[in-house]
């Protein structure tokens, strides 16, 4: 994230940060009982949940497989991927661990900063054939990084985040495809939002594994992959990943505050590293190129910057309340439940305000909550079995037929507009 740009807007002091929204619409929190780290509400677990099924819905129709791997592993395996030199051992969380308390036994444990080591050693399980590349393998995994306490904000920089992650082993050949579709995708999942996304090209950093040789090929094959594609891509010389050049996407949200999301990155280094193999049509071992992607990079940051980027009225199909039955009175309850249930059985997210305040304090209430649909429910609505639409954008719409408001809200649920 960019720190230093200001918002632009003169309403700024209006606008409420993640935090703030998070808390009003008991979504999530932080608690410094577990410090950079992430609480999760039911409401907010909605959101989480959504993305994450979309996300599996875009990468597993593309072919990649589900995987998952420890969170906590033997640290030597990052000394030999070269994160423990280049990441920075002071930016894990590291425990030394004796097997039943023989000191002499005892070993260094790391909590996983990424996943990418472990990644190596799903392909490794048993030998590969050429047949079986490009191997796509997504995990969306939880991991752990040590930032430092003054760093750490709210969910935008946290200690503990879960990534999007997923690696692809190919041949040199399939790149341009595999990196093409990968930006595709981005390009999908980010206009679906109403973001546009742009590119930046990050090159060889001062600090990094690998030969220049290796570097050189990454860099080209990379820049001709942007080239084909004709995308338009920014630099950020230096400012690539110690293994590998990478192509990420910047938005700006609607306070005009620019944002590194998504990323796909080209290494020549870890198949070296950890001696990954395949074996190719003449029967002989080959090494396979390895190409690391995110769509968010991590959900907590993704969904504290949407969070921010919406002011809490997310688009429907993320939103934890899709519509609010609100009676006008008691005598209406019942009718309100009937509408409850025909809401709730193609799965739209519906809940009744029941409390004995007014319609319109119910409405203002629901209004905060940012739900998207209020259903209002009176004497006019239950005799003619019909029911009156307000939207959290003031819109009013009376005398509406259910069966058609259903079939609307169902198709823009499911085109996530
Ligand atoms: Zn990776």
């Amino acid at each position: 994230m960019d720190d230093k740009q200001s918002l632009p807007f003169e309403d700024d002091k209006k606008l409420k940060d993640h935090k703030q929204i998070g808390q009003e619409m008991e979504l999530f929190f932080t608690d410094e009982i577990a410090p950079g780290a992430s609480f999760w509400l039911p409401k907010g677990m909605v959101i989480f949940k959504e993305l994450e099924k979309y996300i599996r819905e875009l990468t597993l129709d593309a072919g990649y497989l589900e995987t998952s791997t420890p969170i906590m592993v033997k640290s030597e395996l990052f000394k030999q991927s070269g994160h423990w030199e280049k990441f920075g051992e002071h930016n894990m969380y590291n425990l030394v661990l004796s097997e039943e308390n023989d000191e002499s036994k005892a070993l260094s444990y790391s909590l996983k900063p990424m996943n990418c080591p472990e990644s190596t050693i799903l392909y490794r399980f048993r030998p590969r054939s050429y047949k079986e590349l490009p191997l796509r393998l997504m995990e969306i995994g939880r991991l752990h990084r040590r930032e430092k306490s003054g760093e750490v904000n709210g969910l935008l920089r946290v200690r503990q985040l879960t990534m999007d992650d997923a690696h692809i082993y190919a041949r040199e050949g399939q790149i341009f495809d595999e990196v093409s579709n990968i930006l595709d995708t981005m390009v999908e999942f980010y206009k679906k939002l109403g973001f546009e996304p742009e590119f930046r090209f990050a090159t060889r950093p001062e600090t990094r594994a690998g030969t220049d040789e290796m570097w050189d090929k990454a860099e080209e094959t990379l820049s001709e992959a942007i080239k084909k594609k004709g995308i338009q891509a920014g630099d950020k010389k230096g400012d690539g990943a110690f293994y590998g050049p990478k192509i990420d996407l910047h938005i700006k949200d609607a306070q005009k505050r620019e944002w590194q999301l998504a990323t796909v990155q080209l290494d020549f280094h870890m198949p070296e590293a950890f001696d990954l193999r395949y074996i190719n049509e003449e029967g002989q071992a080959q090494k396979p190129v390895m190409i690391h992607r995110a769509i968010f990079g991590s959900f907590e940051r993704f969904i504290a910057i949407l969070t921010e980027h919406f002011q809490g009225a997310f688009p429907l199909w993320l939103s934890p309340v899709q519509a609010q039955i609100i009676p006008i009175s008691d005598k209406h309850i019942n009718y309100a439940q009937k509408l409850l249930g025909q809401f709730k059985s193609p799965g739209i997210r519906v809940e009744i305000d029941g409390r004995a305040e007014t319609m319109q304090s119910k409405i203002r209430d629901a209004q905060t909550q940012k739900i998207p649909y209020m259903i209002i429910v009176g004497d006019k609505e239950e005799q003619s079995g019909s029911i009156s639409i307000r939207t959290r954008g003031g819109e009013n719409l009376a005398n509406q037929d259910m069966e058609q408001f259903l079939d609307k809200i169902k198709q823009e649920i499911a085109e996530k507009v």
